[in-house]
């Protein structure tokens, strides 16, 4: 089994950028698949977190109403809930709505109580993912930008840009954004993904207010709205906006739409303020028309799983897709045998400011590069660092999403040059080959030093 990568490592797609909440299953239509795939997957990633580490909390989803007429969307969303097999769910006055989240603004009428909802780093999800899959066999080819696809003696034979080849019996294309170029390059159906934009502002940790819960408005149509996220590391974020159209690529973010987040924001928790916001991203749905997901054998090319349209709740669903993607494989006639020695757990990280002064002394003295700190504001030392990169992160990004090194306040201004001298001297790789996020994003222009 291979999984091809067109950027130079995993999670550098929609999954990087996103609310980073694992849903309850109360909004979308009983009807629709990704209804039935968000339970399933919100239910699985107790096992999941306990098999991989990866930051996760249940620390329930409100939604805020702020009229009579609101709470009859209230209404419906706790029947479609309740329908959907959410688990737990409830309607809620205003008095117990503010003891859920006293963040609130006094101004709510009611809501609902969805505790089974929970907050997760996504890229260290991915992270993990991708790690236990290769302990267990999967080869990975990062880097690796399928362009070309034909059949031939039962076998689909894929070439790279850059000219290699890879040949399977089957193929999954969960390409996200650009699923429907893919489709297309297997001569299997036609269809768009159209991206439909979310901007999201984060505030510092420590910021006024942070809620314990993540608070959402009532839905509009194309998107549940504007929330308020606490995160799993003691951020908050907001947004996030749903803008159709436009540009794959675009993750731009515009001050008009800083004010239109931080307004509808600010109206459900009145004590957050723009001085507490220290970075920005911009998160791409790859859409499909009717709004659900397509996961489904290919009716127009043979050995072909069809996985697109994944938008939100694609992260929560994850576990169910590939459950539902492992049924398809065998119920089109490959045979699948689970191996006897699989080992999902992946070895723990150690994360310096989860530890005691008295447990960071024994861990010093085991290796004093636990001692050096590298980044300031999120407490990331030189050990964590240098884990990553020997795990093959090895850009800016890659780290930062690894070990939070630069997401702090200073957004990398004190760590930024102590990180790529690290990846220097870890992969001897020039510091003008070091680049942000892949070829393109060098971080230097011109030599340093004498080197020609
Ligand atoms: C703003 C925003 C907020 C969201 N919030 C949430 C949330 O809170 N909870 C939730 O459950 N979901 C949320 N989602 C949805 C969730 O992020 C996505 O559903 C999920 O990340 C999709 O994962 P994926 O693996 O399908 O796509 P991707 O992560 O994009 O993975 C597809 C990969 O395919 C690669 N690829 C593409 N073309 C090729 C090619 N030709 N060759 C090789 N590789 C290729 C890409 O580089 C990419 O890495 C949100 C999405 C956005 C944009």
């Amino acid at each position: 089994m291979a999984l091809l990568e067109r950027c130079v490592d995993v999670s550098f797609g929609v999954s990087k950028a996103n609310s980073g909440i694992i849903h309850a299953g109360f909004h979308h239509s009983p009807s629709s698949l990704k209804a039935r795939l968000e339970i399933e997957g919100n239910r699985a990633f107790d096992g999941l977190q306990a098999e991989l580490g990866f930051p996760f909390r249940r620390v329930g989803i409100v939604v805020a109403a702020f009229s009579v007429e609101e709470m009859k969307t209230v209404d419906h969303l706790y029947e479609q809930g309740v329908e959907n097999g959410a688990r737990d769910v409830e309607i809620v006055g205003r008095d117990r709505l503010l003891a859920l989240e006293p963040a609130l603004s006094r101004d709510v009428v009611g809501g609902l109580f969805a505790p089974s909802g929970g907050i997760i780093e996504p890229y260290r999800f991915v992270f993990a993912l991708a790690e236990s899959a290769a302990a267990n066999g999967v080869f990975l080819f990062t880097g690796w930008e399928a362009v070309r696809a034909h059949r031939q003696n039962d076998a689909w034979h894929i070439t790279s840009a850059a000219g290699e080849d890879c040949a399977a019996r089957w193929v999954v294309n969960a390409a996200g954004l650009r699923a429907d170029a893919v489709s297309a390059m297997f001569g299997a159906e036609r269809f768009t993904i159209v991206p439909r934009k979310g901007e999201e502002f984060i505030l510092d940790k420590g910021s006024a207010g942070p809620p314990s819960r993540v608070i959402f408005p009532v839905p509009a149509r194309t998107s549940k709205g504007v929330l308020v996220i606490p995160t799993v590391e003691g951020t908050v974020m907001l947004g996030p906006t749903a803008d159709e159209g436009g540009d794959k690529d675009d993750t731009t973010t515009t001050p008009e739409n800083l004010e239109r987040v931080f307004r509808f924001a600010s109206q459900m928790v009145p004590r957050i303020s723009k001085r507490d916001i220290i970075t920005s991203f911009a998160g791409l749905r790859p859409t499909l028309p009717g709004d659900d997901f397509m996961i489904e054998l290919s009716r127009a090319a043979p050995c072909l799983v069809q996985v697109a349209g994944i938008q939100s709740p694609g992260l929560t669903a994850s576990p169910a897709i590939a459950e539902r993607v492992k049924a398809l494989l065998m119920s089109g006639g490959l045979e699948l045998v689970e191996k006897a020695d699989w080992q999902p757990g992946i070895p723990r990280m150690h994360r310096t400011r989860d530890h005691a002064p008295w447990e960071l002394d024994q861990l010093v003295a085991r290796d004093p590069a636990y001692a050096h700190l590298v980044c300031r504001c999120e407490g990331v030392s030189e050990a964590e660092v240098v884990e990553a990169i020997r795990k093959g992160h090895t850009t800016l990004d890659g780290i930062k999403y690894y070990t939070r090194a630069g997401m702090g306040r200073c957004q990398g201004g004190f760590c930024t040059y102590r990180i790529m001298r690290l990846v220097a001297r870890e992969t001897g790789m020039p510091l003008e080959r070091i680049t942000k996020h892949g070829p393109g994003s060098e971080l230097v222009l011109g030599h340093i030093g004498d080197r020609p």
